[in-house]
């Protein structure tokens, strides 16, 4: 199947920290229906790509493009506006509001205000049970990560960008994460995958950019990306 015209594009994102070159000229696309993963190893800079789109750092050089509009000067929460949603590898929940509430602090922060999104994000996380009137502060993490990614979808985005979405998640757990992104991208949505756990990536990803020291060295299909990867690290 062709692909869709990208919803969020990157060129040529170089970052410094210090005399450190962070990202050596990054070229990425994020398309509609497809789910688009970056792994590569601790370091290469991955969540430092993952900030630039996101708008928490600004490149040093390159641009980025939502919808062939330039954002690359616009802040976070504007992008979050415009429809770029995010989640944190570190989570990022206020603790002391509830599930629900949460995820309505995620539907006000977003692209369109649709009174319906609440309640349909709560349920397609599994998340309309009593839960969802409890505080987030002391849910296991399983749960806090569905409250994140409700969060980051109750605003109806174009491109969600998740930052190691699997970590600290069991096997059941990153199996239904799984099942919802797919879902999400069958729907249309643009979604990119920041994660370091290979097995995930291949049963999720349509397309895989290997990263090493703040450069795409290898992109195509998880099979034939991932295969060489393994082969490489002598698995
Ligand atoms: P990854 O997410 O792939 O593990 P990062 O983007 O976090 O990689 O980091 C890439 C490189 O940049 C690493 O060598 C890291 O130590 C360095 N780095 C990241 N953030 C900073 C910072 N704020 N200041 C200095 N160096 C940083
Ligand atoms: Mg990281």
């Amino acid at each position: 199947t062709p692909t869709a015209s990208p919803v969020l594009t990157a060129r040529r994102l170089h970052v410094h920290y210090g005399g450190f070159t962070a990202l050596d000229g990054i070229d990425l696309d994020v398309s509609p229906g497809r789910i688009t993963a970056v792994v590569g190893p601790n370091g290469a800079g991955k969540s430092t790509l993952f900030h630039c789109l996101a708008g928490t750092l600004r490149p040093a050089r390159g641009s980025v493009r939502l919808g062939g509009r330039d954002i690359t000067a616009l802040p976070a929460h504007t992008r979050t506006r415009l429809g770029v949603a995010r989640t944190f590898q570190q989570l990022a929940v206020f603790p002391s509001l509830t599930v629900t509430e949460n995820v309505r602090v995620g539907a006000e922060q977003g692209r369109v205000t649709d009174p319906g999104a609440v309640e349909r994000t709560l349920r397609l996380l599994a998340l309309d049970g009593p839960v969802r009137a409890l505080p987030a502060a002391g849910l296991p993490t399983g749960t806090l990560r569905r409250v994140e990614l409700a969060r980051a979808l109750a605003g109806a985005p174009r491109v969600l960008l998740l930052d190691e979405p699997a970590a600290g998640l069991d096997t059941a757990e990153v199996a239904a994460l799984a099942r919802v992104l797919k879902a999400l991208a069958a729907d249309g949505m643009s979604l990119l995958v920041v994660e370091h756990d290979l097995d995930l990536v291949a049963g999720l990803a349509d397309v895989v950019h290997v990263m090493t020291a703040g450069r795409i060295v290898a992109s195509g299909p998880p099979g034939r990306v991932l295969d060489a990867l393994g082969s490489a690290a002598g698995r």
